[in-house]
Order: structure tokens, then C-alpha cells, then sequence
């Protein structure tokens, strides 16, 4: 027909058109950020594209808006990367992101907040907060000059449909898209270029590329009065008219916000780049802004969300939960690089803006890079230096890091030679004495007895089970101190660990367990060992091979036996786990 081809959406994109569709959600403003930040990101990919692999100089990039007052529609455009037919298709007609189900869900019942829309993948679909047709135009960079064409994709909601268009007037030569949003009856607010101009000073602040609204301006000119009485040889009176001009105006004037000193950033101007920039929606925990000059050159800004990314909520490493923009000299690289920091801080969101780097920086350029590895180094130091300050300075919200990303750090404890000495000290366990709140090691040891001079742990499923072992008798006698190993990562960690300042750390359930004795300890030791000599060669003549050896110790105070692992044994929860894991 007139439309062109004509199709269904996914399933899941019509339940999300529905909700968004018949929404009585008053904050309709989101859409506008949804759909200028699909404009940067447009542009962030061309300009990346070309980098990468391109030939063509990618053309200077930058994002429009206007109104049409007698249509009724706002027009928001960019020249960035454009999308093929087939990209339209499946862009804008299919949900790729796992999670945004859930999302759903929520949406559904109420419980979800339409403005979380952008984090899971549909922010596109909010235009329909504000709109009943959709117009979107587009042409992508990628097409080769003999197959590009422009593309045409329309909607009002049910289906949407596609078709060739005419070269449109984009603005840009080489690809773009216009997005034409016919408003609602009661979104008719839109057409106001002060509204406009308000919300997007708003969202375009962190934005790298000019973003220009189509803006009435009033200009007065000077013309003669003629109804002034003037008398013969009078120079003509002049009078100011006011006239409108439109004119494109640029509404994001500032500097990036890492770009500037940290004394003038506040705290909020912080936190709403985070949020912006990471689609977040909580506070940062902590924020660490600084500049490295010299040999090399760079500048970083680093946050640590206060709560899991929910992209990593399912896969602790997932690589879309990575968000640490690598930008070169103020051109947005990848968020996505595993060498710009180690694996076990994946968890933080931030900028490193590089003055050193190629443009053309690729993964395999990226690997061997030797100023790479010093940013990286930098970057690592000061995110651990922020860590500290919030140990140091706020017990409180360390332990919500603690309690989120201890885990990413027990993890780095085991691969990271690196670091592994370093992450020592942030480790956090349960112990026999740390109550309702988990111990450092050097708690432990300020809390260690006379003579004592190991640490001392001990395994189990869970705290309680970790309580009640035998193994715990003689501590309990000797008022040592014992960590609670209440997870396999934590008896892997603990593995890694080996020592902390100096002293050993010690499995209480395993064989060679070395306990200092006193003179008359030793005595009493061995005569109990002569007298029940014969008691352990029969039990391990009845035991035969399901026991190593069985020996007289000192180990229990009340029960009769117990079965130890031999000293380079694995313990019952980690032959669990590891069986869980290879099947
Ligand atoms: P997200 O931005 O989180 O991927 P959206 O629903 O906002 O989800 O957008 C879906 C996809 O549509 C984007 O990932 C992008 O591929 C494509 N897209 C949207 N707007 C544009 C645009 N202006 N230019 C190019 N591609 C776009
Ligand atoms: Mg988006």
C-alpha cells in the first residue's frame, strides 16, 4: 500500500507500545532524553565506525530539534551512524536486551517507574508517551554509496510499516535520521521552544555534541517613525520593531563535566551525569575526579554505584554491565574495553579521556599498549584510594560496598597477582567473634590472644554450620578467634590469601593443625596418645580405606571424634562446589 510493507511487532514491543500507549504517567519528559541520547549514540557510533574502519572522514556531527506549530509535530534529527532497513526492523520493531521482560512486568503491574524505561533497552518506544505517529527517516553510514537509500519506518502503534523514501532533506550528507513525532492532543506543550529549550539544557549538558533547537528569537530592527511630527531639516526619528527570527541555537554550552576543575563540580552536577550517562538511578557511592599530567596525559572521572548495575545482576562479569568510556582526546572510543580496568572492578561506571592514545585505538592496540597500562595502573589506584577513604571515613557505606562488590574482590584476590597483596585488606569475613558484623583481618588481629600467631579459619555451609563444627571445641577452650568461610569464594580467597601480615592463615579442619602447648600440654598429650594407641590401629583396621589415618590429637575438648581433611585436602563444601561446578 500507500505505507509499504507493512509488519507486526514482537510480541513483547506491543505489550510495551500498550503501556506506554494508554499511560497516564504524567512525566512524559523522559522521552525527549531517550531519544537525544539515541542521537548521541548514533553519533558516537559513526564517528567510531569511521575511526575503526572507515575511509570516509565521518562529516561534523551534531543533533537538531525543531517544531512545526501548524503539523503539530517536533522533529529531532541527527547525522550520526543511520540504520539500514533490516536495523530498522530490528532495532525498532524487537526487544534485544534480556531483563527488559521483566521490566514489563513490572511496568504492568504497576510497580515499575516509566522513566527507568531508557536502562532497559526500549527507551525509543517512550516517543509514544508524547506521540500517536511516528515517523522515523533514516540512512545508514554503513550502506555502500550504490545501496543507500533512505528508509522510512512509520507507526501509530499497532504495526508498524516500511518503505523507500525519497532523500530527505537530512541535514547531514553522509547518513542520519529524523525522527517526526506527531504530538498528542495533550502533549501540544512540546511546541513550545521554551519548554524545549528548558529540558534540553537538562539532558544535553554531558552530551559531547552540539545539540541545536530551531529557536525563535525576537530582533528588533530600526526603522523610521513616520508618525513622529518632524520638523523641515529634522534628522527622520527611528523607532525599534520587534521582528522573530529562527535561528538554530546551540543549548549545550558547557565544557564535559571531566573536562572541568574538580574544585567547581558539585556534588549534584556529579550525580546527574551519572545518572544521565549510566542510566542509573541511584546515588553514587563514591566519586573520584582527577587529571594526571606529564609523561602522560589523561583525565578521569570514576563513580562506584551504590547499588549492582542491573546489568550485572545476572552475570557478575557480563560484558553490557562494562561501563567505563575510554574517550580520545574528547572522541568517545568503547565502553566496552576489558583492558582499561581489571576484571574485578567491573562494577565501576566512569570516563578516562586520553590525551596520548591513537584515535584509531582497537582492542589489539589497546592490549599492547604501554600508556594503557599506565592509565590503567593510575585509574586502579585512585578507585582503591576511594575505597579506602570510605573505609576509613564511613563505616556505613563501606559496608554497602562491602556487601555489593566484596564479592568482585575475593574474585580478584585469586587472579589478580597484581593486586592480590592489596586486596587483602578490604576483605571482610564472619567470625566466632565478629558478631553481627563482618571482621577485617587486621580487626582479627588486633583482637588475637597472647602466643597466638596464625590465623585461624574454619568452613562450612553457612554461619551456623561454620559454628558447630568439633573444630571449634578447642578454639573456643583457647579463646582463639576463628573466621567463618561461609562460601566456596571465600574458602578460594582464603586459599589466596595464605597469609596477612605475616601470619599464616590456618584451616582448623585440617590435618597438622599446630597448636602452641605448654609444657604440661605436651605431657598429657602424649600419655593420652600411649594409652589409646590400641584404640586407633583397631578404628583404622574397621575403617580401612575410607580413612587416611586415624590419630590421638588435642583438638576436641567434648566430642569423641572428628574427620579432619588431610593438609591438602579440599574441605566437603569445596568438593560440593566443585562437582556442582563440572556437571
Ligand atoms: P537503546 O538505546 O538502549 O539500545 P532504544 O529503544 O532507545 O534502546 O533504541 C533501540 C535501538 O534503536 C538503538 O540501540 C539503536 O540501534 C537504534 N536507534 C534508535 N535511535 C537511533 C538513531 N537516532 N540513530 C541510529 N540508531 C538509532
Ligand atoms: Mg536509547
Amino acid at each position: 500500500g500507500a505505507d509499504g510493507e507493512v509488519f507486526e511487532f514482537q510480541a513483547e514491543v506491543g505489550r510495551v507500545m500498550d503501556i506506554i500507549v494508554n499511560s497516564l504517567y504524567s512525566n512524559k519528559d523522559v522521552f525527549l532524553r531517550e531519544l537525544v541520547s539515541n542521537a548521541a549514540d548514533a553519533c558516537d557510533k559513526k564517528r567510531f565506525l569511521a575511526l575503526t574502519e572507515g575511509e570516509a572522514e565521518p562529516e561534523p556531527m551534531n543533533l537538531r530539534i525543531s517544531t512545526d506549530k501548524d503539523a503539530r509535530t517536533l522533529t529531532i534529527e541527527d547525522n550520526g551512524v543511520g540504520m539500514l532497513k533490516e536495523e530498522l526492523q530490528e532495532n525498532l520493531g524487537r526487544i534485544a536486551r534480556s531483563g527488559t521482560a521483566n521490566f514489563v512486568k513490572e511496568l504492568n503491574s504497576g510497580e515499575a517507574d516509566v522513566s527507568l524505561i531508557g536502562q532497559f533497552g526500549v527507551g525509543f518506544y517512550s516517543a509514544f508517551l508524547v506521540a500517536n505517529k511516528l515517523e522515523v527517516y533514516s540512512r545508514s553510514f554503513k550502506a555502500t554509496p550504490e545501496e543507500q537509500k533512505t528508509w522510512k519506518w512509520s507507526s501509530t502503534g499497532g504495526s508498524y510499516s516500511l518503505k523507500e523514501a525519497p532523500d530527505t532533506e537530512f541535514f547531514g550528507k553522509q547518513s542520519g535520521t529524523k525522527i517526526v513525532l506527531h504530538l498528542r492532543e495533550e502533549a501540544q506543550e512540546y511546541l513550545d521552544s521554551g519548554k524545549l529549550s528548558d529540558l534540553l539544557k537538562k539532558y544535553s549538558e554531558f552530551i559531547t555534541f552540539p545539540i541545536e533547537l530551531f529557536n525563535e528569537k525576537v530582533q528588533y530592527d530600526q526603522v523610521v517613525d513616520e508618525s513622529a511630527p518632524r520638523k523641515e531639516g529634522d534628522k527622520p526619528k527611528m523607532k525599534s520593531v520587534p521582528r522573530s527570527v529562527f535561528e538554530w541555537e546551540v543549548m549545550n554550552k558547557m565544557k564535559p563535566i571531566w573536562l572541568r576543575n574538580p574544585d567547581v563540580v558539585n556534588e549534584s552536577e556529579y550525580t546527574e551525569f551519572y545518572k544521565t550517562t549510566f542510566k542509573a538511578f541511584d546515588e553514587p557511592l563514591s566519586v573520584t575526579h582527577f587529571k594526571v599530567e606529564g609523561q602522560i596525559e589523561f583525565r578521569a572521572l570514576v563513580f562506584i554505584p551504590s547499588t549492582m548495575p542491573f546489568e550485572l545482576t545476572r552475570d557478575m562479569f557480563s560484558a553490557e554491565g562494562r561501563a567505563m568510556r575510554l574517550y580520545v582526546k574528547r572522541v568517545f572510543i568503547n565502553d566496552k574495553f576489558e583492558d582499561l580496568i581489571p576484571r574485578w572492578l567491573t562494577f565501576a561506571r566512569g570516563v578516562v579521556d586520553s590525551e596520548d592514545l591513537p584515535l584509531n585505538v582497537g582492542r589489539e592496540i589497546l592490549q599492547k599498549s604501554r600508556t594503557l597500562k599506565i592509565i590503567r595502573k593510575r585509574v586502579v589506584r585512585k578507585i582503591l584510594d576511594s575505597i579506602d577513604d570510605l573505609r576509613e571515613k564511613s563505616p556505613a557505606k563501606y559496608e554497602n560496598f562491602w556487601n555489593s562488590y566484596g564479592k568482585y574482590f575475593k574474585v580478584g584476590l585469586v587472579e589478580d597477582m597484581d593486586y592480590k597483596d592489596e586486596l587483602k585488606r578490604f576483605v571482610r569475613f564472619w567470625s566466632s567473634k565478629s558478631g553481627d558484623n563482618m571482621t577485617s583481618l587486621d580487626e582479627y588481629i588486633g583482637r588475637m590472644q597472647e602466643g597466638q600467631d596464625k590465623i585461624y579459619f574454619v568452613t562450612g555451609e553457612g554461619k551456623r554450620a561454620a559454628e558447630i563444627s568439633p573444630a571449634m571445641e578447642k578454639m573456643r577452650l583457647k579463646g582463639y578467634e576463628v573466621l567463618y568461610m561461609v562460601d566456596p569464594l571465600d574458602e578460594i580467597c582464603s586459599q589466596s590469601i595464605v597469609d596477612f601480615d605475616g601470619k599464616k592463615m590456618v584451616d582448623i579442619n585440617k590435618a597438622g593443625l599446630d597448636l602452641a602447648k605448654s609444657e604440661d600440654e605436651k605431657k598429657e598429650l602424649e600419655d593420652v596418645q600411649k594409652e589409646y594407641e590400641g584404640l586407633a590401629t583397631w578404628l583404622k583396621k574397621q575403617l580401612g580405606e575410607r580413612v587416611q589415618k586415624v590419630s590421638i590429637s588435642d583438638r576436641l575438648v567434648d566430642s569423641p571424634a572428628t574427620l579432619v581433611q588431610g593438609e591438602w585436602g579440599m574441605s566437603p563444601m569445596m568438593q560440593r562446589y566443585m562437582k556442582s561446578q563440572t556437571t
